[in-house]
């Protein structure tokens, strides 16, 4: 049985929107102790929507597809709907992840709020900082 889809192998191998923004309008840096994955994300957006995104992933095989499947789903996308992206989303759009590799996804979910979050910041757009709870210790 193979471990992982053939999407995940796909974006894995062949990953999406890989680099940096060096004019981005928000960057998101999130990690995880469990496999030491450490994932950023930058966006740049216009007129509520994010109309590029790039991301820089150090880690493993499920935390760089997650982030490469994450950047396709929000790219064009309102901000509005990039922040109702859910790992969950991610994972199924990837065909699916092993359970113990689940939160690696969580971490392009939360890499993106984080991004928004510093767009906001950076623009004075007020938010309800409760749309933006702390990351949890994914331990
Ligand atoms: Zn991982």
């Amino acid at each position: 049985m193979a471990l992982y889809s053939e999407k995940v192998m796909d974006h894995f191998t062949n990953p999406r929107n890989v680099g940096k923004l060096d004019d981005a309008d928000g960057i998101g840096e999130v990690g995880n102790a469990r496999c030491g994955d450490i994932m950023k994300i930058y966006i740049k957006v216009k007129d509520g929507i994010i109309t590029d995104v790039k991301f820089n992933t150090f880690g493993c095989g499920s935390a760089i597809a997650s982030s490469s499947m994450a950047t396709e789903m929000i790219k064009g996308k309102p901000i509005s709907e990039a922040l109702t992206l859910t790992n969950k989303a991610v994972a199924e759009a990837l065909d699916g992840l092993p359970a113990h590799k689940m939160h690696c996804s969580v971490l392009a979910e939360e890499a993106i709020r984080a991004a928004i979050k510093d767009y906001y910041d950076k623009n004075g757009i007020a938010y309800d900082p409760a749309e933006f709870p702390e990351p949890d210790e994914h331990e």
